[in-house]
């Protein structure tokens, strides 16, 4: 596959040069907005048009679910990046219907970390449905998010927090929180 990629990218590369497409653009969000979802295979080439978002619009972030585990800070900790060192003034957590982290139980979970020569020990000594962050509902998942970001000290309080879902086929949004 790496082979696959390098040779598109040549091609890839020359033909944004011969269209003048290869001019440096600012890396700071044009639209001073942060997305954080889901990593979702479906949400590429989905998300940012069914927002109105182009390159260079956003900073956009995500994980499998768009999950803020607890006692875990690292989205907390790029969210805070982008707002109180990058001076992004909103940020939306966008959930999708039918998501691959609702689908998962604990014990095929730890059937496949097995299967995968997981070492027993490592597998006991973690909660399976926290540290993967099983979801029971995607709605109630995006709400926990954007909760979590409002209470958070690190999110300076004029940022403005959205928690919306969108479908990942039809791309139609709802607002949630
Ligand atoms: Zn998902």
């Amino acid at each position: 596959m790496l082979e696959r990629i390098l040779e598109h990218n040549r091609k890839f590369v020359q033909e944004r040069k011969n269209a003048g497409k290869d001019k440096p653009i600012s890396g700071h969000a044009h639209k001073d907005i942060m997305v954080f979802t889901c990593m979702d295979t479906r949400l590429i080439e989905l998300l940012e048009p069914a927002m109105g978002f182009g390159r260079g619009d956003i900073k956009i972030l995500k994980n499998a679910g768009n999950i803020i585990r607890n006692n875990c800070s690292d989205v907390i900790r790029s969210v805070a990046v982008g707002t109180v060192l990058m001076g992004l003034k909103e940020v939306y957590v966008v959930g999708h219907s039918d998501c691959g982290m609702r689908k998962q139980n604990v014990e095929d979970i730890k059937a496949k970390m097995a299967e995968r020569g997981i070492p027993a020990d490592a597998i006991e000594a973690i909660d399976i449905k926290e540290w993967f962050g099983l979801l029971q509902d995607e709605t109630e998942n995006v709400k926990d998010a954007v909760l979590k970001l409002k209470n958070s000290p690190y999110i300076p309080k004029d940022v403005k927090i959205h928690g919306l879902l969108i479908d990942p086929n039809s791309g139609e949004i709802s607002v949630i929180a």
